[in-house]
């Protein structure tokens, strides 16, 4: 099998456009991986996935839109008899960020059948789902714990950048990637903490990615894809690499 990438949410924190919350899959030979599981995930990856093989799921950062839905997948396995374990890698404060939006959820995961971790991302590779992901500065909220992500996975290298503006991190983040997946919340809007197309395709010279592939699209951004520098995904596009 190669390495198969699934958008399952392409949306930004708003869902512009009806899409759904940033959620990408990843399947390869060793595993099944999340990358982000935003707060309207859950329906998304039911639709076209069995969330029960998802082995583990890495955070970008603590926006609701990248990692509010995973209590809602972990009640929703918990109901299903999962018994399969499930790691979650991020930032450092994910765990207790995650007990507080179950809490406020009504949620209890205190008597899972399943064992879960959180494992704190860095820039020694954590091993999630058989891939070995990294996580390397980015710029964007800094009380949401930012950074990008590098997976590798089956012989393949994705880059991924959740939610940042650019600086040149996003050369470093991107180097080398077999697949480079960019935020593009804006298309031409300047904003300290997000993206925006002219950026992409002013900057694109630097990016040593074999593909490029926006998502995290915003009205603006929507209102202009024919423009935009790089092909952009949809809720459902797939990628074999
Ligand atoms: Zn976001």
């Amino acid at each position: 099998m190669s390495v198969r990438v699934t958008f399952l949410g392409s949306g930004n924190a708003f869902a512009a456009g009806g899409r759904a919350h940033a959620c990408i899959l990843i399947e390869h030979d060793g595993g099944t991986l999340l990358l982000d599981c935003g707060g309207a995930s859950l329906p998304a990856i039911t639709r076209r996935a069995d969330p029960g093989r998802i082995d583990a799921i890495a955070v970008t950062h603590l926006h609701g839109d990248h990692f509010g839905g995973i209590p809602f997948l972990m009640d929703e396995q918990r109901w299903n008899g999962r018994t399969r374990p499930l790691a979650i890698g991020g930032p450092p404060s994910l765990r207790r960020r995650l007990d507080q939006v179950a809490a406020g959820f009504g949620m209890d995961f205190t008597d899972l059948r399943f064992e879960w971790q959180v494992v704190v991302l860095g820039a020694e590779p954590a091993m999630l789902a058989g891939a070995g992901v990294t996580a390397h500065p980015v710029r964007h909220s800094s009380d949401a714990e930012p950074h990008g992500l590098r997976v590798r996975a089956g012989g393949k290298l994705i880059a991924y950048s959740g939610d940042a503006t650019w600086t040149k991190d996003l050369v470093d983040l991107a180097d080398g990637a077999d697949l480079f997946i960019s935020e593009c919340t804006w298309f031409s809007k300047r904003d300290p903490v997000h993206l925006n197309a002219m950026d992409l395709e002013e900057h694109g010279k630097d990016l040593r990615a074999r593909r490029v592939v926006l998502t995290h699209l915003g009205a603006e951004a929507l209102a202009h894809r024919a423009e935009l520098p790089y092909e952009a995904a949809d809720d459902g596009t797939v990628l074999e690499l």
